[in-house]
């Protein structure tokens, strides 16, 4: 028996691997429009929230045209940058052979989901609903897109875990009533998701946790 009946994912830095490519997207946005560069830690901060909120950040007055650059440069080298982790696509299509169900909920909009989707479509297979940015009013760190990819699937959030590796994730999943899982392999470390119910440093060690009884 795995050890909760649902168990819902972030998508960027916890499934996907998109840290060079978020990187190098930002940098371009910020260099191209603000004519600066910024270190990674101020560059990647934000990364987990909704784009516009991002760019805001950069640059309140131009966070439109930032957004847009990022968008276009990061649509364009998405199949070129994205990575597979490891043992991800096997530990979904596991959790699904023992009758988990699986969502991801992320601030990324819908049609550059897709694309991370097309790029690995072994990942996108062991997904069953996935809530996106347009998909609700407010975003993580609030409870909202939890709690939509919970009732999508007719789950309740004492039987799900919510899988991230941004503070803003495991905020989100403790204001929705699920048990938080801090993954490190993504854009934080460990310090970060500290305050997670679990934090876990390797897929394996996911994948044995998620498949583990319910305790
Ligand atoms: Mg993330």
């Amino acid at each position: 028996m795995p050890r909760f009946g649902t168990v819902l994912f972030d998508l960027d830095g916890t499934i996907v691997d998109t840290v060079e490519l978020i990187r190098q997207s930002h940098r371009h946005a910020v260099t191209s429009v603000l004519g600066i560069d910024l270190p990674d830690s101020e560059l990647l901060a934000n990364v987990g929230r909704p784009l516009v909120e991002q760019m805001q950040a950069f640059d309140a007055d131009r966070a439109q045209e930032l957004l847009e650059a990022q968008r276009a440069w990061n649509h364009a080298h998405t199949a070129e940058l994205i990575r597979p982790y490891p043992g991800v696509a096997a530990m979904l299509g596991a959790l699904r052979d023992a009758g988990c169900r699986t969502g991801v909920v992320t601030s990324k909009s819908g049609p550059t989901v897709q694309l991370a989707f097309d790029a690995l479509p072994e990942v996108a297979a062991g997904i069953e609903v996935l809530v996106a940015v347009e998909d609700t009013p407010v975003h993580k760190p609030g409870p909202d897109p939890v709690l939509l990819a919970l009732d999508r699937l007719g789950a309740s959030a004492a039987d799900a875990c919510y899988v991230g590796d941004a503070p803003f994730d495991v905020a989100a999943g403790r204001a929705a009533g699920t048990t938080t899982v801090g993954v490190t392999w993504g854009f934080f470390p460990r310090e970060a998701i500290a305050d997670a119910d679990v934090v876990l440093d390797d897929v394996p060690a996911l994948e044995a946790y998620l498949m583990g009884p319910a305790g």
